[in-house]
C-alpha cells in the first residue's frame, strides 16, 4: 500500500489516519482482490487504503458471493471491477 494514499479506495472519500479503533471512518487495509477470491494476501499491489466500514461492506459482499452457489457471475463482477473507478 502506498503510504501517501489519503482516500478510500471504495468510496473515494478522504480517510482520517488519526482515528483510532474500529469505527466506520477508521482506516483499514483493504485487499483489492479479496483473499477469498484468490487475491494475494501480502502483495503491495493488492492492498489499498479504505475506511473500516467500506472494507467491511466489501468483505461481506465477497463472502456472500463466495457462498452463493449461483453467485459465480457476482464473484466475477467483483473481481473485474477496477478499484480506481470506485
Ligand atoms: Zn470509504
Amino acid at each position: 500500500m502506498d503510504p501517501h494514499e489519503t482516500h478510500c479506495i471504495r468510496c473515494g472519500q478522504p480517510v482520517d489516519k488519526g482515528l483510532r479503533g474500529c469505527t466506520p471512518q477508521s482506516r483499514s487495509v483493504d485487499h483489492i482482490i479479496a483473499i477469498e477470491l484468490g487475491g494475494a494476501r501480502l502483495s503491495r499491489d493488492n492492498v489499498a487504503l479504505a475506511h473500516y466500514g467500506c472494507n467491511s461492506r466489501h468483505g461481506a459482499m465477497v463472502r456472500w458471493a463466495k457462498h452463493n452457489r449461483r453467485g459465480h457471475t457476482v464473484s466475477r463482477m467483483i473481481v473485474d471491477v477496477d478499484p480506481h473507478s470506485l
